[in-house]
């Protein structure tokens, strides 16, 4: 579907950040706060459309995030005459591809346009009078979801209490030692009910002896996909060894770059496409992606793991592609992503329900803005 083109006059920051009481382990370090960075593009017209910025570890990268945005891209944008969402993810990386060589900030200025990206499709959706995933032609605003996230100290509890919540669908953080992933896959095995299933994901903790080894052992136990069990970088043999061990091998969050994905389509190993769109891509590169993996009878299932405005985008998104994704929420206390837009409804038969408003459909609140603002 065409999309209007937008005329844009202001970009403002604001970045959110929260101190945790109880510290998040993860295989590549400790989290001591959720952060992270909105972006906010006002048209000609005074309308406002909101994007995030994937900045949450480093905690406190959002700050140099937000001054990419004001100095370097946001005029960039607002300079423009006019703006078209779908094409301006790609024509803001090529403009900025020199700088990225320069500087060596290839992560963080791809994050950057992604969140600005996804503030100009909530603006286009605003203007249009259409949710944006029915402006990036998808036809349903419901899409299954699944509670993401579960650490490693007692994950069963956490399944119990996401079953609770509705969730049908469960990924369990390994990568803290053989013996204590294969107990934790175990207990999560044990806690599903009728119908659900888990997923495991290493965050990029292993090397290609050791995830293959991994793979063979989590089999019994029968996770629907085993997330980046290698460094991102890892070789094409290395993906083709570890997908060989069995498990569907799902990765995306650390790719960028549509030849990316095209090549672990190509080279057979990458099972579950994962882009996000606040890090990479936007919403048009997202969907490129998963256009890809549908034409490879591959699995489609944008990342996410931040604030409540990054989540919707992730829904449209996934809602926009079709297949038989799944949206990953976070199931780790985040006020940035219960609280920021207001309540988010409650799951229906294991969904995430998509409001039918115009744009992104959420604007976050001033309230929760100037409790968790840090100065940029
Ligand atoms: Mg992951």
């Amino acid at each position: 579907m065409s999309a209007p083109a937008i005329d844009l006059r202001a970009v403002e920051t604001v970045a959110l950040s929260i101190p945790l009481a109880e510290p998040l382990p993860t295989s590549f370090g400790v989290m001591d706060a959720r952060s992270t960075l909105l972006v906010g593009l006002t048209d000609a017209d005074g309308r406002v459309g909101w994007g995030e910025v994937w900045c949450n570890f480093p905690t406190f990268g959002a700050l140099h995030r937000a001054r990419l945005v004001q100095r370097i891209v946001g005029p960039l944008l607002v300079e423009a005459p006019s703006v078209d969402p779908w094409t301006i993810g790609a024509t803001l990386s090529s403009r900025l591809a020199t700088l990225a060589l320069q500087t060596g900030e290839f992560g963080p200025l791809a994050q950057v346009i992604g969140g600005l990206e996804m503030a100009v499709w909530d603006l286009a959706g605003q203007v249009a009078g259409e949710p944006c995933y029915r402006l990036l032609g998808g036809l349903e605003g419901r899409v299954p979801a699944y509670a993401s996230g579960i650490n490693p100290t007692d994950p069963a509890a956490t399944v119990r209490a996401s079953q609770a919540e509705g969730y049908r669908a469960f990924k369990l953080k390994v990568g803290f030692g053989r013996e204590r992933d294969l107990a934790n896959a175990a207990a999560v095995a044990g806690a599903l009910r009728p119908g659900e299933c888990f997923m495991v994901d290493a965050n990029q903790a292993w090397d290609a002896a050791t995830a293959t080894a991994m793979s063979e052992a989590l089999r019994e136990h029968r996770p629907v996909w085993l997330e980046e069990p290698l460094p991102a970088d890892a070789p094409a043999a290395d993906w083709q060894r570890v997908a060989g061990a069995g498990l569907p091998v799902a990765a995306g969050e650390n790719m960028r770059g549509l030849p990316a994905f095209q090549a672990g389509l190509e080279e057979g190993w990458l099972a579950v496409a994962q882009p996000d769109a606040g890090k990479w891509g936007g919403l048009a590169g997202g969907l490129e992606v998963a256009r890809l993996a549908f034409a490879a009878g591959r699995r489609f299932c944008p990342h996410h793991l931040g604030g409540a405005v990054g989540l919707h985008a992730a829904a449209h998104l996934l809602a926009a592609a079709g297949g038989d994704g799944v949206l990953e929420i976070d199931s780790n206390d985040n006020a940035l992503r219960t609280e920021l837009v207001g309540p988010l409804p409650a799951l229906q038969d294991g969904c995430f329900v998509l409001p039918e408003r115009p744009g992104l459909g959420v604007a976050p609140d001033p309230a929760v803005i100037d409790a968790y603002r840090v100065p940029t």
